[in-house]
């Protein structure tokens, strides 16, 4: 128990929590399971530029593309564009991000340690801990937090292909027979390659899914370059703080049930645990993250709504929602990490 904090986990949420404490003077401490910070990445690595802006860090250098909307097509081929003049989400390296992230707390004084991974009670090192730990939280098992039961999986492949165009727009596919649970994506970095994925809610097989997505989207795929995957929490819990340990990030399954998205969250969730452990008051975290939870609990009666809804019915909302003029409305009121905007 040598240092004041232990963060289990060199993601961004362990990163973005790490600098927070160091820079309030705490001796931090943060251990990492793999030898290098940011690998293996399972994420897309889409995140708005809000959220980007609001980390403080020179991020610049982890864009690899520029997003100015997204193409939703109905699983009978209607589609529904949304695009705005602006740039509202960049695709960043991930595994670059998390090297940013987990930089910046070093840089503030917290100590790194890879290649370490916190098993039982006994790995830990400091007096106060946070499972920054990812969705299959080991802290969270630890400490007996109570499971999240709802989650969906996902899959995707860097993908080449001359099929792959890049207008700057992230293309999503609804059918529930194909992706039950979830959506299948493109993601396209550049003209020609891509990260091509496709999520299940918990229980189904993802076998013969990723066929489904290149015939929807119609990609001839030449070459796979790389092959990712891993679980998407679809809902957070009521205590994620007790004792002397705080669950943040995907420990904490703070992400968006409708897209799965957690590092805006998550970053958020790491900031509001420092400042409750400055203040030496573990015991305020859950209640300084409802109103965000709030906001995610929105996104989670989507998630359910639309897994109820059969194929048919969601490619009749797409058709009728345009000539009501939905694209225009999202356009003009939509904010990807706050469903609010547009669903008081
Ligand atoms: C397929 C897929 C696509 C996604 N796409 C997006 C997207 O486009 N945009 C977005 O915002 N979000 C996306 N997400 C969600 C996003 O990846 C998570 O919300 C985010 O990574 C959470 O960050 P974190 O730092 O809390 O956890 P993680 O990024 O999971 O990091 C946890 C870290 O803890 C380490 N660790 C785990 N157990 C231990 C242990 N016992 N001891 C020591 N270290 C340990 C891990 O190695 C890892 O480095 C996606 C998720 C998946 C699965």
């Amino acid at each position: 128990m040598n240092y004041d904090v232990h963060i289990v986990g060199a993601g961004v949420s362990g990163g973005v929590a790490g600098y927070h404490l160091a820079k309030k003077g705490l001796d931090t401490v943060i251990t990492e399971e793999d030898a290098e910070i940011g690998i293996p990445q399972h994420c897309t690595g889409i995140i708005s530029v809000k959220g980007l802006e609001e980390s403080g860090f020179s991020y610049k250098k982890c864009i690899i593309n520029k997003l100015y909307g997204v193409h939703i097509h109905g699983p009978y081929g209607e589609t529904l564009t949304i695009r705005k003049k602006s740039v509202q989400a960049y695709i960043v390296d991930r595994a670059e991000l998390d090297r940013l992230y987990v930089g910046m707390a070093e840089k503030a004084g917290a100590h790194i340690i890879t290649g370490r991974k916190v098993k039982a009670r006994e790995d830990y090192l400091g007096k106060i801990i946070i499972g920054a730990d990812g969705a299959n939280s080991t802290v969270a098992q630890i400490e007996r937090f109570e499971p999240i039961k709802k989650y969906a999986f996902g899959y995707q492949e860097l993908v080449r292909s001359k099929d792959i165009i890049n207008e700057g727009m992230v293309s999503v596919y609804l059918s529930q027979k194909a992706f039950p649970g979830f959506f299948g994506w493109v993601a396209p970095l550049d003209d020609g390659i891509a990260l091509c994925g496709f999520g299940v809610s918990g229980g189904h097989l993802v076998t013969g899914r990723m066929r489904a997505l290149f015939s929807m989207a119609r990609i001839r795929p030449q070459k796979i370059l790389k092959r990712l995957g891993g679980v998407m929490p679809f809902g957070t819990r009521k205590c994620n703080a007790k004792n002397n340990v705080i669950l943040i990030g995907g420990a904490g399954g703070f992400s968006k049930a409708t897209s799965g998205g957690g590092v805006y969250f998550s970053t958020i969730s790491a900031k509001v645990a420092a400042e409750c452990i400055a203040k030496n008051k573990i015991d305020e975290f859950d209640r300084s993250m409802e109103k965000h939870i709030k906001e995610l609990k929105k996104h989670e009666y989507i998630r359910y709504l639309y897994n109820l809804s059969a194929d048919i019915m969601i490619e009749m909302l797409i058709r009728a929602g345009k000539p009501l003029g939905i694209a225009k409305y999202i356009e003009e009121k939509g904010d990807m990490d706050y469903i609010s905007s547009i669903i008081p």
